[in-house]
């Protein structure tokens, strides 16, 4: 057998062993080594860094441990998942994935990860074995729910956006065009908003238009969409809804709306509010024909004494 020298640019297996080991010491990233029915096998690297809360609860513990154990069950199934889709396709597959750090460890936020995940040709009993590694892409991933936040809420109500609004509205469209998902349309213009500004100051306008949003919001679905749609003026998309219910909706905002009482600088500021309610037809050839009647039918609400809910 060849003997190897001192200049010889072989590493023999202690070398090789121990240059791994400050490697996999030196990654800020954990890698897990995972078998195809969530035994963790092994744990290299991340082991001290504070950036993976979710490792802390868990310290020690992981090795020999099933993710069953390890994780909440939205999240085993995530990752189980994963693993299988990279078993199957035998190729890379790359996770994002949320962790609550719900014991407030180290008092940081929750934190996103990116799994990516490879196959190994190693079976072990004829069990597939994955190498998991998990990236912290948190900064990331706030920056950009931060900018996605930007381009779809108001700052001042927290309410969707037009533009948002617009977006959702023109699916759908395009929902009614192929499956005939009836929807309905509230457009909100507060009475007399002009006079809380005068009376109230701009301050306490702008008070009185973020209460109105909770109560908006109170009135109706989690699957309707708030936007705001001018100064002070907000929308509704309904899907799934047609004018009978609509109308009922729009009657409990109306109603909710008159009773809101806001304090500013202790006085009490209360106001009303003007609805025209439409529903998509055969007939209409884009969302902008649903929007225009709601628009009409509010008019005709200001126009016969306001604080009313009208139809188009
Ligand atoms: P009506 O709708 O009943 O006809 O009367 P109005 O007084 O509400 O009439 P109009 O729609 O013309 O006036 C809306 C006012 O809302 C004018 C504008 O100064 C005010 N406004 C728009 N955006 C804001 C805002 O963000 N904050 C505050 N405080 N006021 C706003
Ligand atoms: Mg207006
Ligand atoms: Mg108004």
């Amino acid at each position: 057998m060849k003997s190897k020298t001192k200049s010889s640019s072989e590493l023999d297996a202690n070398e090789f062993e121990e240059v791994l080991t400050l490697f996999f010491n030196a990654l800020p990233d954990p890698i897990f080594v995972i078998d195809q029915t969530g035994f963790v096998i092994k744990q290299l690297g991340g082991n001290a860094n504070e950036i993976y809360p979710f490792l802390y609860p868990f310290k020690d513990k992981l090795e020999g441990n099933n993710l069953s154990t390890l994780l909440p069950s939205h999240l085993f199934s995530t990752f189980m998942d994963t693993i299988n889709k990279t078993i199957n396709d035998d190729s890379l597959t790359c996770v994002d994935f949320e962790i609550a750090n719900e014991g407030n460890i180290l008092g940081i936020k929750n934190q996103w990860y990116q799994g990516r995940v490879f196959p190994l040709k190693q079976r072990r009993d004829d069990v597939r074995v994955v190498l998991w590694i998990a990236i912290n892409i948190t900064e990331q991933k706030l920056l950009e729910l931060e900018l996605k936040n930007l381009a779809e809420k108001d700052g001042l109500t927290g309410s969707y956006n037009r533009r948002y609004f617009t977006e959702v509205i023109q699916r759908s469209f395009l929902l009614y065009l192929r499956d005939k998902l009836p929807f309905c349309i509230l457009m909100l213009d507060i009475d007399f908003f002009k006079a809380v500004n005068d009376n109230f100051g701009h301050d306490g306008g702008d008070k009185l238009l973020i209460a109105l949003t909770d109560v908006f919001k109170d009135s109706i679905r989690d699957i309707d969409l708030l936007a705001r749609y001018g100064g002070e003026e907000f929308i509704v998309l309904l899907p799934n809804t047609t004018t009978q219910k609509a109308m009922v909706v729009a009657e409990r905002i109306r109603v909710a709306t008159q009773q809101c009482n806001i304090l500013h600088d202790e006085k009490s500021i209360t106001v009303t509010v003007s609805i025209g309610v439409s529903e998509i037809t055969v007939n209409d050839t884009s969302f902008e024909n649903v929007t225009k009647r709601a628009d009409i039918a509010l008019y005709t609400a200001k126009t016969s004494g306001r604080n009313k809910v009208c139809i188009e």
